[in-house]
């Protein structure tokens, strides 16, 4: 599997648009990887993992054809994650030519929520027409889809309970990897589903620094206790990799700086554009 951050930021994106913090001014100063934009992933270059606001320049800066994406995995609606302005374009109104079939996953909330933002851009448009190349496929936490070689096995991210936000499991090939974000607790359930995989790949919410947890997502001690649990429970082992994303200015420092300090907990700071394989 090759799997590849196509951004590693939380909503407000590194620097934040308006803000003069040490953080925001030293992203400013250094670029590279302290530069992040909003969270998004894409697998084999073919399964994307949220649609987000800054897909467009994220393809053109990492040489991604889009027009090849077979499959959009989507965690949630909220807007860092899904751009319904860049999902529009796919109607026939904007000539788009030859697509590629798109089979989505999400929950039915995501979906519904999805039409919302979709709605909000085009007030005729609605997800369900069948005049565009796609399938809905509706996850809940626990459930298990087949999409050819892919094993996408949903996971309550207990996030955003209105729109049953998810985090995934993707196999392919006797290899898995975990998407865990936007992620506000992983409960026994969830442990009870992740219990049954060996993870080649964690993916993990590092919204905020130790003590600046405002809620919502994880902050750097609870990627650390996850990981310490996922250890113990042999879901990982010191060959898995495991990284934090969704970083945002609050409480987190440069990448070399929290490099250090995940490095002595064995994980690692995710930057944008960098590529695994496993
Ligand atoms: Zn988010
Ligand atoms: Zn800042
Ligand atoms: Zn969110």
């Amino acid at each position: 599997m090759e799997f590849q951050f196509l951004g590693t930021a939380a909503a407000t994106s590194v620097p934040l648009v308006f803000c003069n913090c040490e953080l925001c001014q030293q992203a400013r100063r250094k670029k590279g990887k302290d530069i992040r934009k909003r969270a998004s992933a894409i697998i084999n270059n073919e399964m994307l993992i949220d649609l987000g606001p800054d897909l467009c320049s994220q393809a053109e800066i990492y040489d991604i054809d889009l027009s090849k994406v077979k499959y959009l995995l989507q965690t949630h609606s909220h807007s860092d994650h899904f751009d319904g302005g860049h999902f529009i374009t796919r109607w026939s109104e904007y000539a788009t030519k030859n697509l590629t079939h798109l089979d989505i996953i999400c929950s039915s909330g995501t979906c519904s929520d999805m039409n919302h933002w979709i709605k909000e851009n085009e007030p005729s448009f609605d997800i369900h027409d069948t005049s565009w190349k796609k399938d809905m496929n509706y996850l809940k936490s626990g459930d298990i889809k087949v999409v050819n070689d892919y094993e996408i096995i949903a996971v309550d991210s207990e996030h955003d309970k209105r729109v049953e936000a998810l985090v995934y499991i993707i196999g392919q090939n006797g290899k898995y990897m975990f998407y865990g974000t936007d992620l506000l607790n992983l409960s026994r359930k969830a442990w009870n589903i992740i219990q049954n995989y060996k993870l080649d790949l964690v993916v993990l919410d590092q919204t905020y620094g130790r003590g600046y947890n405002q809620g919502g997502h994880l902050d750097s001690g609870q990627v650390i206790q996850i990981i310490n649990e996922m250890r113990d429970r042999k879901i990982i082992n010191e060959k898995s990799y495991v990284y934090a994303t969704h970083i945002s200015h609050e409480g987190n420092d440069t990448h070399d700086n929290m490099e250090i300090t995940s490095n002595v907990n064995k994980y690692h700071i995710a930057y944008d554009g960098l590529k695994l394989e496993f």
